[in-house]
């Protein structure tokens, strides 16, 4: 499905990003496997050397502009070209109610959760239409159509990837460049491993989805490789929930 392409996915040393890497690369996509930090990243580059696919680590955090623009031309460099992005790190920060949210926690979401994906695909873009085109698909959350009390800078940051992908696929799609959100339910990673430690907390989370669980990160991947291939070539602009009925409520 992705034969040779190439392709970024940030975040990808947990949870949903392993899983995008693991699935791009199974359908032969050569993967830049980017993080924060190593040890993360580097097993994900482990498991999919095992399995037979082509990848490599690449440390970047996306707070910062020049290091989303040095991953971006590390995919050139590496592999001698740019198809396909999943700008997928992000963080759940504090949890406090609006009125008692720290600056310093705001700003922190913001940085990672909104400008994160913007300073990729800021870096992203200019190669992938060298190329010709591509595909990018960001991280959003069934958060970035809802609100959810005490997670203030989350939500806003979410629900403004979604408005960030569709400018973007408004700007880039007469040039073969699509642009596309995900919006994952509670999906089982760390990222919520706190949340679920808590039976009641647990239990309320899973009430909220009508299929009676929470969601895994292959799930989560197997939307994001499909709205990255060439089978969701008429698919622009969207926001696709992967969430068990959540948005339904
Ligand atoms: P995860 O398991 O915590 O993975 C997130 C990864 O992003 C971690 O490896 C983390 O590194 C990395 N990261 C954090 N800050 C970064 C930065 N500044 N630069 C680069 N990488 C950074 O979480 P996940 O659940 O897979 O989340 C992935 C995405 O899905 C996030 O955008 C999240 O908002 C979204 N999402 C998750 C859920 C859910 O329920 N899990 C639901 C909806 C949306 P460290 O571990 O070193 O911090």
């Amino acid at each position: 499905m992705l034969k040779d392409k190439v392709a970024i996915v940030t975040g990808a040393g947990s949870g949903i990003g392993r899983a995008v890497a693991l699935a791009y690369a199974r359908e032969g996509a050569a993967v830049l496997v980017s993080d924060l930090t190593a040890p993360g990243g580097e097993e994900t580059v482990a498991q999919i050397r095992a399995a037979g696919g082509t990848a490599s680590f690449f440390a970047a955090d996306v707070a910062d502009p020049a290091a989303c623009e040095a991953l971006a031309a590390a995919a050139v460099e590496r592999y001698g070209r740019l198809d396909i992005a999943c700008n997928n790190a992000g963080i759940g920060g504090e949890a406090a109610p609006t009125g008692d949210y720290s600056i310093d926690g705001w700003r922190q979401v913001l940085d990672i959760n909104l400008n994160g994906v913007f300073y990729c695909m800021k870096a992203q873009i200019p190669r992938m239409l060298e190329g010709g085109g591509g595909a990018i698909v960001n991280m959003a959350s069934i958060l970035g159509a809802v609100g959810f009390a005490t997670a203030p800078a989350y939500v806003a940051a979410k629900h403004g990837v979604l408005g960030l992908t569709k400018t973007a696929a408004q700007e880039y799609a007469a040039q073969g460049l699509r642009v596309n959100a995900v919006g994952p339910g509670f999906i089982h990673t760390p990222l919520i491993s706190g949340l679920e430690a808590d039976a009641a907390t647990n239990a309320m989370l899973v009430s909220l989805h009508p299929i009676g669980r929470l969601g895994r990160a292959e799930e989560v991947a197997e939307l994001t490789l499909w709205l990255s291939s060439p089978a969701a070539s008429f698919v622009t602009g969207a926001y696709v929930p992967v969430d068990g009925g959540y948005l339904t409520r």
